[in-house]
């Protein structure tokens, strides 16, 4: 038998009709790999076969019979082709009917035998088979595709039915051959999951229910075993890397951290033990510090930077936008002035064109970014704040002992590889989230991240008031907005937009009126700030903060909003993640049905974060149940982790992930979901790798490891 290359292109093969390569592309199926793992959605058991003197209404049976009689007639009445069958085994005869199928004259032509499978309905005092799915019978049970056993229901496409899908892909499960297998075998046989073939063949034409479901098992069980393989892969390979230990005395800890402006709480205090000790060796630490936000892991990272400047290192500290950069720079440099230190790291801050310096001697002053640039170079400055400008192919840090990495979930490890220039010593990295991650998530996407948690908020803060407010209610949100700031608050205002709705057409076809409705009532930071400056607020300080200004106009805003010049701040997203402002106590959300849970979450914590309750409105001009239920959860979620629970079941793993495609199939998507099969693929994984670390005597399982690799980007 030939084997059939699985990366050719149906194109190429004869049989198939240039109509159903078209629909096959529609369902992103092009290759002959990509139509056999293209899965059925569910099966139609016409297993049963029942001769016709037993049929009852109601069942859903398959039956084997001779086409005694078939005719055609069109329904006036009702503007349809009616196809009439008689169809006779031993037992009796019944009647078969389709509508609108005038060529089946010509396949069931009377005195062939066939299978017709379908629901058994009852007529005028008659019952009959309505629309069956037929097959002419070659006698044989296993050759049967469409009757008489458990059958295939895939994703359709217009043109392209389960039936005609059926027909594709019989042949070729017959001609593929041999696919090589490349879990290894005693997986295979701990998990009880059948081989790759059998599996194929198992979960588009099963034998039973349970043959089906053991198939589905395995495919689902392949991603989850490469995410384990790779990320423990990952982790066994950086245990052999070096680093530069970053020494800790536990007196100098004690006395540091004693001498900070508030007390740690104990989880605070328990992860940065974890990282000083992680730092203290001589391999790089992996570690991801989560912690609801406004849980204080800035102050964590900064004794951390502090500790390696001591022991002569670098750190680089990463945000992922310039206002929690600028942020990050002061909080460290205010942090740093309050301990009782010898020398005074000198600090710098990176952000796209700017560059500044905060010297030993309490000095702040902007540099050039060459300046900044040498010093890193040299090694003197020790500890670097910016962003995205930090990954530079011409920067190249002389001691860098520590990557801190603010807000991206895995991004850091990205970032880490790019800033040691192929260099053989690693830093740490210490990566922070305020997202947190479920569980499922953390032992899969995460699995090779060690992992610090802050469990509490600061002591003395207070639960954020939520609430959704109607239409109707704005005014006396604005009166309550007034009174809270002459008591000395502040307040955010966010919008999801920049701009208003323009109003000429945009192109492709013209809106309707109710989507320019829809368009015109997204508030835009830029007419909202009109109307709160001129018509509601006229005697209040309101300021505005979008993308669009350039740097040093957003860091005017941000030092006014912190040093309360500005009382109420009109924002879009750009304030979304890290903003520390404790005097705010208003976060008041326009458009909330605009935004994820999870952004709603993380607009919120800008609020609530100092001794002042807090709280938060939710607008929405929508009434659609979907949005109230979304909004609510955000109230009800007693604090994150729950709520990304809800936002995993709610919207499924890739909107949590991130918005862009991670590149793992959609299987992988919902077995990301599935806890029993990721606690067994990650013991699986670690038995492989235990024994056979870099997969030397898996070479099968190696190739398909970097196959994937190559497809996904996790961040
Ligand atoms: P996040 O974890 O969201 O990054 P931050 O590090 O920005 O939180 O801290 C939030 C606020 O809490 C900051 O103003 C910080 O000074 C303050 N803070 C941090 N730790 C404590 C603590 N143990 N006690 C009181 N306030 C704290
Ligand atoms: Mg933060």
């Amino acid at each position: 038998m030939g084997f059939i290359n699985l990366q050719v292109p149906l194109s190429e093969i004869k049989g198939i009709p240039p109509r159903f390569a078209k629909s096959l592309g529609k369902l992103k199926v092009f290759t002959i790999k990509d139509l056999l793992w293209h899965f059925p959605s569910r099966y139609e058991d016409f297993s049963e076969v029942v001769s016709i003197a037993n049929l009852e209404p109601g069942q859903q049976v398959t039956v084997q019979g001779i086409v005694e009689d078939i005719k055609m007639r069109r329904s006036f009445r009702r503007r349809l082709v009616v196809t009439e069958a008689l169809i006779r085994d031993d037992s009796g005869t019944i009647k078969a009917v389709w509508f609108n199928q005038p060529y089946l004259v010509n396949t069931l032509r009377p005195g062939r035998s066939a299978n017709f499978s379908g629901k058994v309905s009852v007529g005028d005092n008659e019952i009959y088979l309505s629309h069956p799915a037929y097959e002419l019978s070659s006698g044989m049970k296993s050759e049967m595709n469409h009757t008489g056993r458990l059958v295939p229901v895939y994703p359709e496409t217009r043109g392209l039915t389960s039936r005609g899908i059926r027909f594709l892909v019989q042949p070729i499960l017959k001609s593929i051959g041999d696919i090589p297998e490349w879990i290894p075998e005693e997986t295979l046989e701990s998990e009880g999951l059948p081989e790759i073939n059998d599996a194929l063949r198992e979960i588009h034409f099963p034998e039973s229910e349970d043959a089906a479901l053991a198939a589905k098992k395995r495919f689902s069980f392949e991603d989850l075993f490469l995410l384990q393989v790779m990320n423990i892969g990952h982790k066994l390979k950086l245990a052999k890397e070096k680093a530069p230990p970053i020494e800790v005395e536990v007196n100098d800890l004690k006395k540091i951290t004693d001498a900070l402006p508030f007390k740690l709480t104990p989880s605070q205090k328990k992860s940065l033990w974890e990282i000083v000790q992680d730092i203290g060796k001589a391999t790089p630490m992996n570690r991801l510090l989560q912690g609801d936000v406004g849980s204080g892991k800035t102050v964590v990272a900064a004794v951390a930077a502090l500790f390696a400047a001591n022991n002569g290192l670098q750190s680089a500290f990463m945000a992922p936008t310039e206002i929690l950069a600028r942020q990050h720079f002061q909080t460290l440099k205010k942090i740093f002035a309050g301990l009782p230190l010898k020398k005074q790291p000198e600090i710098g801050l990176l952000v796209s064109k700017e560059a500044k310096i905060f010297y030993e001697n309490d000095l702040e002053s902007s540099i050039s970014k060459e300046e900044l640039k040498k010093k890193i170079e040299l090694g003197t400055l020790k500890v670097i704040v910016g962003t995205h400008a930090l990954i530079q192919k011409d920067f190249v840090f002389k001691d860098l002992g520590l990557v801190i990495v603010d807000e991206q979930h895995r991004f850091g490890v990205r970032q880490r590889a790019e800033l040691v220039h192929g260099r053989k010593i690693l830093p740490h990295l210490l990566s922070m989230s305020a997202t947190p991650i479920p569980r499922t998530l953390m032992l899969t996407i995460f699995g090779d991240l060690d992992i610090s948690i802050i469990t509490e908020l600061p002591v003395g803060r207070k639960p954020i008031l939520t609430k959704i407010v109607a239409p109707a209610n704005r005014g006396k949100a604005y009166q309550f907005i007034r009174e809270q700031i002459k008591k000395g608050r502040q307040a955010f205002v966010i919008c999801p937009r920049i701009d208003p709705a323009e109003e000429k057409e945009t192109e492709g076809a013209p809106r309707s009126v109710y989507q320019k409705l829809a368009l015109w009532e997204v508030k835009s930071v830029k007419e909202e700030y009109e109307k709160l400056s001129k018509e509601i607020f006229p005697d209040l300080r309101v300021g505005m903060l979008h993308g669009q200004l350039k740097s040093k106009e957003k860091a005017k805003t941000m030092d006014d909003f912190k040093n309360k010049k500005i009382d109420i701040l009109v924002s879009t997203s750009v304030i979304e993640v890290g903003v520390d402002i404790p005097n705010a106590t208003i976060m008041m959300i326009e458009g909330a049905d605009r935004f994820g849970l999870a952004q709603l979450y993380q607009f919120r914590g800008r609020v609530g974060r100092g001794e002042h309750q807090s709280f938060c409105f939710l607008f929405t001009d929508s009434d659609s149940k979907t949005v109230g239920d979304r909004l609510k959860a955000i109230i009800e979620a007693k604090n994150g982790f729950e709520l990304a629970e809800k936002d995993l079941k709610l919207r499924g793993p890739g909107e949590f992930i991130g918005q862009k495609q991670t590149g793992l199939p959609d299987n992988a998507m919902s077995a990301l979901q599935n806890f029993e099969l990721i606690k067994s693929s990650r013991e699986a994984a670690v038995k492989i790798l235990e024994k056979d670390k870099d997969l030397k005597n898996h070479p099968l399982l190696a190739e398909k490891l970097a196959e994937f690799e190559k497809n996904i980007h996790l961040e």
